[in-house]
């Protein structure tokens, strides 16, 4: 285990999710000397430093010192720090021992621990299945990549307390590290994701398998059957395999039956030959079909668990989406305000817009990473009715929408897009939305894109999208 008391310890990013603070506040409590450097300055800061005030820590901030990483014993690397940066390099050719704040968790956790991984739906899935193992097994902890610093209860936690945990591909390539896989690991998809920092969608896929390469003859995997890149990784495990999928094909495990299209159908756990139906999806809040399929993986990973299905039909029942993914904040004149801040990506915009039957106003648009927008523009061309774009990405989504619509109508698709402007921001675009929407219709905040160029991060986008959704509910209504 990990030595702390008396050492040097560098804590290399602060950040502002709580990690950083948490650890900090961990290696201060086990008597490390730390210093916290970050290349931030103190003024963005602030929030996080606060939380440290009256703690013994030096802190060099607004850039690093290389002589920090020689001079450490320990050095914690937040897990958003790119393996190449040059101060981990000074680290390691001084000899300097790495770690991370996950690292130190699973080394000193007693408890057993089951984890989530995925592109897409890691949030939502580990958050369903706390929330069956919490009822369960009150006290669970339930964190990870999630901004929840679990290090606070690790010590006090007794042998046999569950952890659910939310594990990024990079939190995963420091675990690879020394050989740690959980008890119960799920992994919801794999799609080409972060390629920046990975380089290649096999080396990300390589950092994503760890999560069970490590597994012995008691764990289990949970496995998308639907997702090829997923099923591929049964090679992988020495553990057993429960699979998961929308569809119930032969062999998988837990899924959803429907008499036909009209009917929402429920959840069936099937061993076998023998199935079992636990729970009616007519009870299940979250819109999509994504969401379905994270209610199964979480439902197969309390199952390999030995939480019995009709707790798992209790807590899905209660489960409510999370803030920003698909939120539903407001209806106001009939019409239905969903906030989907946490969308980034297209893939995660077309997963929203495919949530909705309704006629739907989309606002999308943000900071420009270089995606490409052309699937994304055919989905919206099928499937809004509007669509406001905000950000440096307006103009491009925009080009991408008309050429969608070109290529559908060209297809014989009858298509009912109406509207595609750009609005000057988030609030000309909400305001304008609230104008054209009629009652019954859906306004979805659903951006595809990082909000760096306009916010902090998706939650305060998300905020500022409730405020202003929040200041029309209030607004007194329009007199013409
Ligand atoms: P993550 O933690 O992996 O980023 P979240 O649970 O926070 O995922 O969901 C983020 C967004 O991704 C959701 O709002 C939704 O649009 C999309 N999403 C969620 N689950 C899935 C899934 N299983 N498949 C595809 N997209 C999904």
């Amino acid at each position: 285990m990990t030595k702390l008391e008396g050492r040097r310890a560098l804590v290399m990013g602060l950040g502002l999710f709580g990690g950083g603070v948490g650890l900090t506040r961990y290696l201060i409590k086990h008597r490390a000397r730390v210093t916290v450097t970050d290349l931030r300055e103190a003024e963005e800061l602030g929030p996080s430093l606060e939380k440290l005030r009256g703690l013994e820590v030096e802190y060099h901030l607004g850039g690093h010192y290389e002589e920090d990483f020689r001079n450490a014993d320990i050095v914690f690397v937040n897990p958003a720090v790119p393996k190449s940066s040059p101060y981990l390099e000074f680290a390691r050719e001084a000899g300097t021992e790495l770690c991370s704040e996950i690292v130190l968790f699973v080394e000193r956790f007693r408890g057993v621990m089951l984890a989530v991984t995925g592109s897409n739906g890691k949030t939502t899935t580990a958050g369903m299945l706390g929330d069956i193992v919490s009822r369960f097994n009150p006290g669970a902890l339930v964190g990870g990549n999630m901004g929840v610093c679990l290090l606070d209860r690790v010590d006090d936690a007794p042998p046999g307390l569950p952890a659910v945990l939310e594990l990024s591909s990079f939190q995963l390539e420091d675990l690879g590290g020394i050989g740690w896989s959980p008890r119960v690991a799920v992994v919801t998809n794999l799609t080409p994701n972060h390629l920046d920092r990975h380089g290649t969608f096999a080396a990300y896929i390589e950092a994503k398998s760890q999560i069970l390469r490590h597994q012995t003859a008691r764990d289990v995997a949970i496995l998308n059957a639907g997702d090829p890149q997923v099923a591929k990784l049964t090679e992988l495990t020495r553990g057993s395999v429960l699979w998961f999928g929308i569809e119930g094909d032969e062999g998988v495990n837990f899924y959803r039956h429907r008499r036909d299209d009209t009917d929402k159908g429920r959840l069936v756990a099937r061993f076998a030959g023998a199935e079992l139906r636990y729970f009616e999806l007519e009870n299940f809040t979250p819109r999509g079909d994504h969401n379905v399929a994270n209610a199964l993986a979480a439902s197969a990973a309390a199952y390999a668990f030995g939480i019995p299905l009709s707790v798992t039909a209790k807590a899905l029942e209660g489960f409510r989406p999370i803030a920003h993914r698909l939120e539903p904040i407001a209806t106001i004149g009939g019409v239905a305000y969903f906030n989907d801040s946490i969308a980034t990506t297209p893939e995660s915009t077309i997963a929203a817009l495919r949530s909705f039957s309704e006629p739907l106003w989309l606002i999308a648009g943000g900071y420009d990473k270089g995606t490409p927008f052309g699937e994304l523009g055919r989905e919206i061309a099928l499937r809004a009715k509007g669509c406001l774009l905000i950000g440096k990405t307006a103009e491009a989504i925009g080009r991408a929408i008309e050429r969608g619509t070109e290529e559908l109508a060209a297809d014989g698709y009858r298509l009912h897009l109406e509207t595609v402007e750009v609005a000057g921001g988030l609030e000309e675009a909400v305001s304008r939305a609230a104008q054209l929407a009629a009652p019954g219709e859906v306004i979805l905040l659903s951006p595809s894109c990082a909000s760096y160029d306009q916010y902090l991060n998706f939650a305060e986008r998300g905020e500022r999208f409730r405020e202003l959704v929040g200041r029309l509910g209030s607004a007194p209504p329009a007199t013409d």
